[in-house]
C-alpha cells in the first residue's frame, strides 16, 4: 500500500474539495487525503503533499516528507513561510499558465499601445480627440523575468510585431528577443523601453526593485505592467512617478496587501488599472495532470522532479 499523500491549502473548501477528487482520479493508486481529515499515523507516514497557500504549521506537522509539490507557480510566501529547512519544493510549471500569462501581457501591452486609458478618460469628459496611432514595431517592451512565463510573453509579443527586450538574472539568449543581465542591463532596459513587464518572482533581490532611482532612469512618458508581485514594485515612488507624469500609466495586478485595501490610492488614481489578480489563474485541470503526472514519475523512478533553489527563492 503507498503511503498517503497530504493535500495541506488554505483555499475554499469547495475548491480544495474539487482538486482533491480530481487528483485522486489522476492517481488512482494513492490515496489524496485533506491534511485536517489525517490521523497521526497518516500524517507521520505521508512523504508527499500537494499544497495551496498551506498554513506552515501544518507543512511542519507532516514530519517525514520527502518533497513538497506546490499546486501554484509562485512559491514566494511558501519559501518564506518554511523557510530553509524546508523539504525539495516543487513548483508548477504548466505551458498552459504560460499561456495565458502571454495572452494577457499581449491584451495589457496593446490597451497602452492603443491609449485607451487616454480614451477611457475622455470618454467621462465626453471628448472626441485622435490620438496618434503607435505601431507595433516603433515600441520595444522590455520584460523583467525571463523565466516560464516571461519567454512565454515574449513570444507573443514578437509575434504580434513588438520589439522585446528581456532581463534575466543569468547571461542567456532567447530567440527574437535583446537579452539583457545585471545592473547595467536592467539599466539599459529601463532607459530603452516603451512598456516595462514585471514577471519576476519575488525574492530578496528583487523585492523594491522598481523603486524611485529606476523609475527615473525609465522613458518619460513609459508605461508599467506589474503581473508578478506586488513587493517588487515601491509603491509611493511608483505613485509620485505617476503624479509627475514621468510614467503615464501603469496596469497592475499584484499588490503587496491582496484583496488591494479600498483606501489604497491606486483604486482612484487615472493613470492606473487595477485588476485583482487575475492575469494567469491556474488551469486545475492541465495543473493537476502536471501535478499526477510527477508523482507518478516519482514513484516510477525514485527520482525527485526539479525542485527550485530555496536559498535563491525561486
Ligand atoms: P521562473 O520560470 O522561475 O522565471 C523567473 C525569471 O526571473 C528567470 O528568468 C530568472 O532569471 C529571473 N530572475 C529571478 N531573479 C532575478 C534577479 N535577481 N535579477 C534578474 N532576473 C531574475 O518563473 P515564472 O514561472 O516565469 O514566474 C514568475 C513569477 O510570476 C512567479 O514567481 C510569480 O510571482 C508570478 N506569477 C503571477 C501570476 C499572476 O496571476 N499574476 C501567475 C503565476 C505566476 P534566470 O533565467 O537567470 O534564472
Amino acid at each position: 500500500m503507498r503511503k498517503p499523500i497530504a493535500l495541506v491549502t488554505r483555499i475554499d473548501r469547495s475548491d480544495e474539495l474539487a482538486w482533491a477528487a480530481l487528483l485522486a482520479k489522476l492517481l488512482p493508486e494513492s490515496e489524496i487525503l485533506p491534511f485536517h481529515a489525517m490521523d497521526d499515523e497518516q500524517r507521520n507516514a505521508a512523504e508527499i503533499t500537494i499544497v495551496a497557500n498551506p498554513d506552515p504549521r501544518d507543512v511542519a506537522a507532516l514530519p517525514n516528507l520527502a518533497w513538497i509539490h506546490s499546486l501554484w507557480a509562485g512559491v514566494e510566501r511558501l519559501v518564506a513561510e518554511l523557510g530553509e529547512a524546508a523539504p525539495a519544493i516543487v513548483r508548477l510549471e504548466d505551458p498552459e499558465l504560460g499561456r495565458v500569462m502571454a495572452e494577457a501581457v499581449l491584451a495589457w501591452t496593446y490597451y497602452l499601445q492603443r491609449d485607451m486609458p487616454a480614451y477611457r478618460r475622455q470618454q467621462q469628459t465626453a471628448t472626441w480627440r485622435q490620438h496618434a496611432y503607435r505601431r507595433p514595431g516603433d515600441l520595444t517592451v522590455g520584460i523583467l523575468g525571463m523565466g516560464l512565463l516571461g519567454k512565454a510573453a515574449a513570444g507573443r509579443l514578437n509575434g504580434a510585431g513588438f520589439r522585446v527586450s528581456g532581463w534575466a538574472r543569468s547571461p542567456q539568449p532567447v530567440e527574437g528577443v535583446d537579452m539583457m543581465d545585471g545592473p547595467d542591463g536592467l539599466d539599459r532596459l529601463l532607459r530603452t523601453s516603451d512598456i516595462v513587464v514585471s514577471l519576476l518572482p519575488l525574492t530578496h533581490e528583487t523585492r523594491g526593485l522598481i523603486d524611485a532611482g529606476r523609475l527615473a532612469t525609465m522613458k518619460a512618458g513609459a508605461q508599467l505592467i506589474n503581473f508578478s508581485r506586488g513587493q517588487i514594485i515601491v509603491d509611493g515612488d511608483l505613485l509620485a512617478a505617476l503624479d509627475a507624469g514621468h510614467i503615464a500609466h501603469a496596469v497592475l495586478d499584484v499588490f503587496e496587501t491582496e484583496p488591494l485595501p479600498p483606501t489604497s490610492p491606486y483604486w482612484q488614481h487615472d493613470s492606473v488599472t487595477v485588476l485583482p489578480h487575475i492575469s494567469a489563474p491556474t488551469d486545475r485541470n492541465t495543473a493537476a495532470r502536471i501535478v499526477a503526472d510527477n508523482i507518478k514519475h516519482y514513484y516510477a523512478t525514485g527520482s525527485l522532479p526539479t525542485a527550485i533553489d530555496i536559498r535563491r527563492g525561486y
